[in-house]
């Protein structure tokens, strides 16, 4: 849970309030910048990771692009937080774990594209991912980047200021997912007839489950034989309920404390029970799909997860990866 402080990625009100149909969410739309959130954590946990003793993972983009003034401040708030209670530090401890294994399983997809000769590859939501600066990308390379405009240029100026260059040709795409985005990324360069590479990492709950559809369809037409895709699954089955309503309930608790300034990440996320299951709706349409428990993924690179601390259920993604038919 992260206090609640405006950043220089916000997304506009209109923006926001475009897309809530969901009774829970809807209170908070409108005023209020939880995705912006969203992705200052995921970077802000790289950024932890990397600055550890055994890092699974190196970013040194992460805490450029969390170290501005204002995410600074809600930087050291977080921590002032995480470190006030034990179980809201092994829930940080966990968070920061599980954000360096999926973005380990993640860069391992992209160089094995690379291996394979994929060099075009396109990151869904890349909100403040920086593998276009930080992997080696063989020459010819493009990375096609696709969020909304402010996140895409908050990085890029950012990163400009610190004198980082990307390693591949970088392409950024302002577009909405849930819209017409293939568009804006065949006029950005998009080559169809290539093989691609590409990756939701850390999105598909953002997406109300029709969207997630309409996108997945999108993707298949918009790739070449021999193409390939990387999920971040979240089934929302009972323990992820639980969890989220957990979550929910210790945000509450937090807000009595810190007042109205307590972020809860389940706030957004579309929980819709008839959402499709994504490893099994590319496999339908004949790609070769493998599913790695992301607990699993933990255990392998010697970050098990910790047996169900204090009873707290907790959230955990599968890594899903498919394959086009050739
Ligand atoms: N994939 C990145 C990573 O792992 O670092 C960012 C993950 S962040 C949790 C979620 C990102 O999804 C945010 O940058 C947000 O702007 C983006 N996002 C959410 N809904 C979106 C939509 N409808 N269209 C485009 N981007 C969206």
């Amino acid at each position: 849970m992260l206090s609640r402080l405006s950043s220089p990625q916000n997304e506009t009100q209109n923006e926001e309030g475009k897309i809530d149909d969901n009774p829970h969410r809807r209170r908070l739309v409108g005023h209020r910048n939880e995705r912006g959130l969203h992705r200052v954590m995921v970077a802000a946990a790289r950024a932890a990771e990397t600055a550890s003793d055994n890092p699974l993972i190196r970013d040194e983009f992460a805490g450029i692009l969390t170290g501005t003034p204002e995410l600074m401040d809600l930087l050291t708030r977080m921590a002032s937080i995480f470190q006030s209670d034990p179980q809201n530090e092994a829930i940080y401890r966990h968070m920061v774990d599980y954000q360096a294994a999926r973005t380990h399983f993640f860069d391992r997809f992209f160089a094995d594209a690379a291996a394979a000769g994929i060099r075009q590859h396109v990151i869904l939501a890349a909100g403040l991912d920086s593998r276009a600066y930080r992997l080696g990308w063989p020459d010819g390379t493009t990375v096609y980047e696709v969020d909304l405009p402010k996140v895409l240029e908050y990085k890029s100026a950012t990163l400009a200021a610190h004198g980082a260059q990307p390693t591949a040709t970088r392409r950024e795409v302002a577009g909405d997912l849930r819209y017409d985005w293939p568009r804006a990324l065949r006029d950005n360069g998009f080559d169809p007839n290539q093989r691609t590479a590409w990756l939701a990492e850390g999105l598909l709950l953002f997406l109300p489950g029709p969207a997630q559809d309409r996108m997945f369809e999108d993707i298949v037409s918009l790739s070449a034989p021999g193409s390939r895709i990387a999920l971040e699954v979240w089934a929302i089955d009972e323990q992820a309920k639980q969890a989220i309503e957990r979550q929910r309930e210790r945000a509450e608790e937090l807000r009595e404390r810190l007042g109205d300034n307590v972020f809860d990440p389940g706030d957004l996320w579309y929980q819709d029970d008839e959402r499709s299951d994504p490893a099994e709706w590319f496999a339908t349409r004949g790609w070769r799909t493998q599913s790695v428990p992301g607990r699993d993924y933990l255990a392998k690179l010697g970050r098990p997860l910790p047996e169900q601390a204090n009873e707290e259920p907790l959230i955990i993604g599968t890594f899903v990866t498919a394959a086009s038919p050739r």
